[in-house]
């Protein structure tokens, strides 16, 4: 069965490139009917925080990337990592090494001075004929994994192809500190085997630790989960991305007024394609999800394509969803909604061409407060050649027919017979009613606020 994880360490906010990883990893139980299993790898005590964890799991939520398993935190799982050790040593596939820190500098300075890769020299591992030196007082041995001196290892990368590492190139890794905490790539290990991982998608910069987690793996008899190591996510300008310049944080994304869903179709075609297709529903990524067509080439962030895909997704969301999510930053604005257009209606009318919920709000703010339009602009366009013809239609205001075709009807009739064109009323028209110049169709705007507000505006100025 496919089991996936993803494994944050909870050191921050969920970014761009985790909730990345998150959704391929989600997506690929999800196509194969498998186990999508959630690990916090909190073993990093000076940097992980339950804020981080909370922070993680609340991106996720967002995102609608539901585990079915977990989480589960490493800490809790530290007397299953020490019984793992326990038998590595009774195996002899880890040894006890008292080297001390000290000592095991001096040697990897010596090897570097010979121009070799620094590495531990095997003083304390236990080879059969060896005599190991004696065990000094009062020092704390750490637990060092027997790597392979001799072979490779090597595993077919589904985004990357084969990778192969000579045994030569790893280090008999510390597996155990003195004071008998695990270190990092050994609880990954034991927890992949454990969770019973199938396929590990992570982020490339972790290429380095895949082959000291094969090793171990092999060594404690488990089997090998397959691996697909995913290339990062670069800045708009090409250079790795940073707090400084690109909103990395996934939850910085629905503050700005993104949909969780135009984050999902991004995220996804960002390292994976599906033929030529740019917008796609979750469900058919989890459909098409196999593990093919994964990009090696990292890829660049995109604001364009990704307000693209925002204004799509914002043109087909529920009226009374965008609603919800517009009002909080309307109030805070001072916006009024008693006796005001409902706010649904207005979203419809205005959702076209506007790349967030937040631009989105910000115009609709001119159905919701009393419009205050500049005098030196209402001189310029109330001419005592427009007054007429308006006042003719505040008076047909009181009983024509309060739909959008009447009352673009009407206003024609009044145009024609004052010899006028649309600017020439809409504009001043525009702005007693909503303060501004630019609106949306100012029928539909007309009918909108509705009879009674129109009335009474048009009145202050006539
Ligand atoms: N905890 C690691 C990270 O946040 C991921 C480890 C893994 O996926 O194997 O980068």
């Amino acid at each position: 069965p496919v089991r996936t994880r993803f494994a944050p360490s909870p050191t921050g906010y969920l970014h761009l490139g985790g909730a990345r990883t998150a959704l391929y990893s989600w997506a690929y139980a999800r196509h194969f009917g498998g186990t999508f299993v959630l690990r916090i790898e909190d073993t990093d005590l000076e940097r992980s925080t339950p804020e981080a964890v909370q922070a993680i799991i609340e991106g996720m939520e967002w995102l609608g990337l539901s585990h079915d398993e977990g989480p589960f935190y490493q800490m809790q799982r530290m007397d299953r990592y020490r019984e793992v050790v326990a038998q590595m040593l009774e195996a002899g596939t880890a040894y006890h090494c008292y080297s001390s820190q000290e000592e095991v500098e001096a040697m990897r300075e010596r090897m570097r001075e010979a121009g070799e890769k620094p590495r531990y020299d095997g003083t304390w591992r236990p080879e059969p004929g060896k005599t190991l030196p004696a065990i000094p007082a009062d020092r704390k041995p750490v637990v060092r994994f027997k790597n392979p001196l001799d072979g490779e290892v090597s595993w077919d990368d589904f985004v990357k192809g084969t990778i192969t590492i000579g045994n030569k190139e790893l280090d008999d890794l510390v597996i155990a500190r003195p004071d008998g905490t695990p270190t990092y790539n050994f609880c990954v290990a034991v927890d992949d085997w454990d969770m019973e991982i199938s396929h590990v998608l992570r982020g490339d910069d972790h290429v380095n630790n895949t082959p000291r987690q094969i090793n171990i793996l092999r060594a404690i008899g488990a089997p090998l989960p397959l691996y697909g190591h995913l290339p990062m996510i670069l800045g708009a300008d090409g250079q790795k991305m940073s707090k400084r310049k690109d909103a990395v944080n996934v939850m910085d994304y629905p503050a700005q007024g993104y949909l969780p869903e135009a984050i999902l179709n991004y995220l996804a075609r960002l390292g994976w394609s599906h033929g030529d297709e740019e917008v796609f529903s979750m469900e058919q990524v989890c459909g098409w999800f196999d593990g093919t067509h994964l990009s090696n080439s990292a890829a660049q962030f995109n604001i364009e394509k990704l307000n693209w895909l925002n204004n799509h997704y914002i043109k087909q969301a529920d009226n009374e969803r965008l609603a919800a999510l517009a009002q909080p930053r309307m109030l805070a604005a001072g916006a009024v909604f008693d006796g005001a257009p409902a706010l649904p209606a207005v979203l419809a009318l205005m959702k076209e061409r506007v790349n967030t919920v937040n631009e989105l709000a910000d115009a609709a703010m001119l159905f919701y407060r009393a419009p205050q339009p500049d005098a030196a602009l209402m001189t310029q366009h109330l001419t005592d050649a427009v007054k007429p013809a308006l006042t003719q239609f505040a008076e047909r205001c009181a009983t024509v027919e309060w739909t959008k075709e009447a009352l673009a009807a009407m206003i024609k009739e009044v145009l024609a017979a004052n010899t006028l064109k649309m600017p020439q009323m809409a504009m001043p028209l525009r702005l007693i009613v909503t303060g501004q110049l630019q609106t949306p169709a100012i029928d539909a705007v007309l009918q909108i606020f509705g009879r009674e507000t129109i009335v009474a505006r048009l009145a202050k100025f006539l």
